[in-house]
């Protein structure tokens, strides 16, 4: 008989790891309480770990094809002056690719396009696991309708999101996610918009603006401000004018260019305490679950494919349920868990540094750094090679 798997969150990391265990020969089902498997989030960018993860589950190619490379742009200071450049083609020679930038949306359609309709259960929530019964796991879900589900798979794995129910089930004594001292609004512009670079981002004092542009010459931005949790503004789009009144181009094109309800609004939140493992028994924790970071380094999502190659490849390297997953979480755990501890160190260092003799000091070091710095800070996290799928 065939090994099962219920995967819960049909967020990017649900998605890929469907894929990845599909590619194995595991019958997987996903389970997602939105009913419209569609991440509303704006753009993203992928380096080349989360390519190399995609090549892996054999959907680099199409989502190369979706995405447009970040060759140009850099690091900027409100009044426009140039801190560190991009240089995506170094990016390039080093890794094969640059940094690219894709719709969520596209991202998102491509991952589901190569999953059966029937693996994935749309408006059910995950309620609860049971671990009772030695080597086994019974999974419980709701549908949207109240009707009740459950299931008896070899594996079970939690991928929903910063907020996991899964993680609290496993871990109820960690705390869980915790505020990172930032708050992001963003948007993709309403059509084609003159970007005038691939990606920027121009650091003020606790504030970062940023942009990505995309293929069809549309651009997402964000705003990170140094903000408490939960604090929103009636006009999001108006108090980003005011914020960035007097920024450089091409801020206020981008904030021109933008449906005023096109801006979403969430703090950003992050597992300030690692976990003691990202498994317990037949459940593997993945993606935000297992490691939410904050966005400052751009690998979330590229980490979460990451997971998702090495627990297929793990897996299908023998019966042993849970041999595999020791070996997913010797992998795994210390990567995402130390480009977590970056991506932090990072946002205190950048967006979040708010004293001006600080900023002056930053700035002062990125503008005196010899070129090839930044390239290869990024390669510090994107030179990852995956596992090969057997059969991929
Ligand atoms: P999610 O995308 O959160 O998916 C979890 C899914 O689980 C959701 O669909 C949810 O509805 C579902 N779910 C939750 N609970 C249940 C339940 N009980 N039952 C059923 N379903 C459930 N990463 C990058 O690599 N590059 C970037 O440029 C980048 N930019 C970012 C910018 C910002 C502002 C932020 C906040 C993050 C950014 N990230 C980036 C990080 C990236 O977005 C995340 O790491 C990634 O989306 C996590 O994917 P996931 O599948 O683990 O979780």
């Amino acid at each position: 008989m065939g090994r099962t798997a219920v995967v819960v969150g049909g967020g990017i990391g649900g998605l890929a790891v469907a894929i990845g265990l599909r590619r194995v020969g595991w019958e997987v089902t996903v389970v997602e309480r939105t009913r419209v498997l569609d991440d509303a989030g704006a753009g993203i960018s992928l380096a080349a770990n989360g390519l190399r993860a995609l090549d892996a589950l054999g959907v680099g190619a199409q989502v190369r094809a979706a995405a447009r490379g970040q060759y140009t742009g850099g690091t900027r200071t409100p009044q426009g002056a140039w801190l560190a450049r991009m240089d995506g083609a170094a990016l390039e020679r080093a890794l094969g690719t640059p940094i690219v930038g894709i719709p969520r949306a596209a991202l998102h359609a491509l991952l589901r396009a190569e999953l059966p309709p029937e693996c994935l259960v749309p408006g059910a929530r995950m309620t609860a696991l049971d671990r009772s019964a030695p080597g086994r796991v019974r999974v419980a879900y709701e549908h949207d309708d109240g009707r009740p589900d459950e299931a008896e798979p070899d594996l079970v794995v939690g991928a929903d999101g910063i907020g996991s129910g899964t993680r609290a089930l496993l871990f109820p004594d960690h705390p869980g996610p915790a505020h990172s001292g930032s708050t992001v609004l963003r948007a993709l512009t309403k059509g084609p918009v003159e970007a005038g670079s691939d990606f920027e981002i121009t650091w003020g004092r606790g504030t970062e603006f940023g942009h990505i542009a995309l293929t069809d010459g549309r651009a997402e931005w964000h705003a990170v401000l140094n903000s408490p949790a939960g604090l929103r503004y009636p006009n999001p789009l108006a108090e980003m004018r005011r914020r960035f009144a007097g920024w450089h181009e091409p801020i206020p094109a981008l904030l021109d260019a933008t449906d005023p309800n096109d801006v979403l609004h969430h703090d950003i939140g992050e597992l300030a305490d690692p976990l003691p493992s990202f498994v317990a028994g037949r459940v593997a924790l993945l993606g935000d679950a297992a490691h939410a970071m904050t966005p400052h380094l751009g690998q979330g999502a590229c980490q979460a494919l990451e997971d998702a190659v090495v627990l297929a490849a793990r897996i299908s390297e023998g019966p042993d349920v849970a041999r595999a997953l020791a070996r997913y979480d010797a992998e795994r755990r210390p990567r995402a868990q130390g480009v977590a501890a970056a991506a932090r160190q990072a946002g205190r260092m950048g967006q979040q540094l708010a004293h001006p003799v600080a900023v002056a000091l930053r700035n002062t070091a990125l503008r005196l750094a010899p070129s090839g710095v930044a390239v290869r800070m990024i390669l510090q996290h994107a030179a990852w090679t995956p596992p090969r799928l057997p059969g991929c």
